[in-house]
């Protein structure tokens, strides 16, 4: 984040309006860059004293010790949401994981149903071998037994 950038999230900071992408990078240039601190603190004094004037307000003794505890909050709110953002991550690939499983069994289903007509074929050949080898001489046993009848003497 530059220095221009970051300064112009000042307020948005102050009013508490930067999203959590926005005010992580605001906060890490706040505590690498002496400069945009500085006007941070003197924004977070001028805006906050304005405030509570309007609002009838005593006003802080220490604009610096609030603005610290500020930024901790905002620190803590990121390290939260993170740690959800991760969480919910994790649930997320945790149901990947799962439908991968399933994917897998269907296919390792997929492959034992193809198989099958592998089988059924090999069976249907057999059948047909079994067709060509013994329908054929039984029908030449039906045709010598048609025969033997033919030729005995009837009575
Ligand atoms: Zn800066």
């Amino acid at each position: 984040m530059t220095c221009m950038k970051a300064q112009s999230l000042i307020t948005g900071f102050i009013n508490d309006e930067l999203d959590i992408g926005e005010l992580e990078r605001f906060i890490l240039h706040i505590q690498s860059c002496k400069e945009c601190r500085e006007e941070l603190e003197v924004y977070y004094a001028l805006l906050t004293a304005m405030k509570q004037l309007d609002e009838d307000k005593d006003l802080s003794d220490d604009y610096s010790e609030e603005l610290n505890e500020k930024i901790n909050r905002a620190q803590e709110r990121i390290i939260h949401l993170r740690y959800n953002y991760y969480r919910k991550k994790s649930a997320l690939i945790i149901i990947i994981l799962l439908i991968t499983v399933v994917f897998s069994m269907y296919y390792y289903l997929g492959v034992s149903e193809e198989e099958n007509p592998v089988k059924e074929s090999k069976f249907r050949l057999r059948i047909t071998f079994m067709e060509e080898r013994f329908d054929k001489p039984k029908d030449e046993i039906e045709l010598y037994l048609k025969e033997q009848e033919d030729n005995t003497p009837r009575q």
